[in-house]
C-alpha cells in the first residue's frame, strides 16, 4: 500500500534548502519547548550537529548518538507524538538540514534508515507547501536567511497573508522579480517579523492555532479583530492572527496593525510597477 507520507512524484521546485536559509520541520526540529527561545533552541541545535558531525558516518556512532538524543530530549517534546530526528542540525553555518544526508556522505552512502522515518520517506516526503505556495510566494520566502525560513515554509498561511497585504498597498500583484531585486529589504522585514513584539510566548501556538495534545491537534483561536473598534479588512487581522499575536487590550491591537503596515510599507516604498505577471491563482 502506497505511504501518504512519500509523494509519488517530486515536485518540479524542492523547497527544503532554500538560498539563504534551510528547514527541518518534518524533521521534527520544532517540536521543542523551547521553540520559542531561540537562543536556547539555536544553542541545542549546534551542539546536536557536533555530535553528529564528530561520528564522521560512522554508522554505530550514529545509532549511539541517536540513543541518546531519544532519552534526552523526552522531557523537552512539545508532541509526545511527533518524532525528532537526532540527525537534523546545521548543514552550514546558517542552513539547517539533514547532516546524513547521502550527498555530504563521502561515497555517498544512504544511512537515512537509521533516522526516527525510514530512508523512503525521508527521500520522498515533500510538505504540503509544496502545492500550496504559489512560485512567488516562494520567492518570498526563498530570500529568508536562517532557521526563519524552515518557519515560513511551515506557515503557509502567515506568507500568504503577507503577500495578500503587500499586494494591497502595491495596488498590484507581487512577482517574482519583486522578491529577486529586493531581497535584502525582505531580509530585514524577516528579521522584525522574527522578532515580532506580540508574539505569543506559548510554544504551542504556531500561525493563528494552537496545536495540543500528544498528536498536537490544532484548535482554532479567536481573531483579535474583536479587539478593534473600527475592524480593518480582514486580511490585516488575519495577518495579525497568523504573527501569532497576543494583544493585552484593543490600543496595543492598534498599535500591531500599525507597526506591520509600516514594515511592509517600508520594504515597498520605492518599488516600481513590475511587467511580469504572477501565476494564476491556486
Ligand atoms: S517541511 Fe517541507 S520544506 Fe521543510 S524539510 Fe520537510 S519537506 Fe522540506
Ligand atoms: S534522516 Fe530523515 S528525518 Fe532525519 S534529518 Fe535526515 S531527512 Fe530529516
Amino acid at each position: 500500500m502506497h505511504d501518504s507520507r512519500v509523494s509519488e512524484t517530486p515536485p518540479s521546485r524542492i523547497l527544503c534548502q532554500g538560498d539563504f536559509g534551510g528547514c527541518g520541520a518534518c524533521c521534527g526540529v520544532y517540536n521543542d519547548k523551547d521553540r520559542k527561545n531561540n537562543a536556547a533552541w539555536e544553542r541545542a541545535l549546534r551542539e546536536q550537529t557536533q555530535r553528529v558531525a564528530a561520528a564522521n558516518f560512522d554508522p554505530e556512532a550514529l545509532k549511539q548518538i541517536k540513543a541518546a538524543f531519544v532519552h534526552r530530549h523526552q522531557q523537552q517534546r512539545l508532541y509526545e507524538d511527533i518524532r525528532v530526528c537526532p540527525f537534523a542540525g546545521f548543514v552550514e553555518e546558517n542552513k539547517i538540514g539533514c547532516l546524513i544526508h547521502p550527498s555530504r556522505h563521502p561515497q555517498q552512502k544512504d544511512l537515512r534508515d537509521l533516522s526516527v522515518h525510514s530512508q523512503k520517506i525521508c527521500a520522498g516526503h515533500f510538505c504540503a507547501a509544496h502545492d500550496w505556495l504559489r512560485p512567488e510566494e516562494v520567492a518570498m520566502i526563498n530570500t529568508c536567511e536562517g532557521s526563519f525560513y524552515g518557519l515560513l515554509v511551515s506557515q503557509v498561511g502567515l506568507v500568504k497573508q503577507l503577500r495578500a497585504c503587500m499586494e494591497s498597498l502595491l495596488h498590484r500583484p507581487l512577482t517574482v522579480k519583486d522578491c529577486e531585486l529586493h531581497t535584502e529589504g525582505f531580509q530585514h522585514l524577516w528579521r522584525r517579523i522574527q522578532d515580532w513584539p506580540y508574539a505569543s510566548p506559548n510554544p504551542q501556538r504556531f500561525g493563528a492555532f494552537v496545536f495540543i495534545g500528544a498528536q498536537g491537534n490544532s484548535q482554532s483561536l479567536p481573531s483579535c479583530a474583536a479587539l478593534f473598534e473600527e475592524t480593518p479588512p480582514t486580511m490585516w487581522t488575519q495577518l495579525l492572527d497568523e504573527l501569532e499575536s497576543h494583544f493585552d487590550h484593543p490600543e496595543q491591537a492598534v498599535e500591531g496593525l500599525e507597526y506591520v503596515q509600516s514594515l511592509l510599507r517600508e520594504l515597498i516604498c520605492d518599488w516600481g510597477p513590475q511587467t511580469v505577471t504572477p501565476s494564476s491563482d491556486r
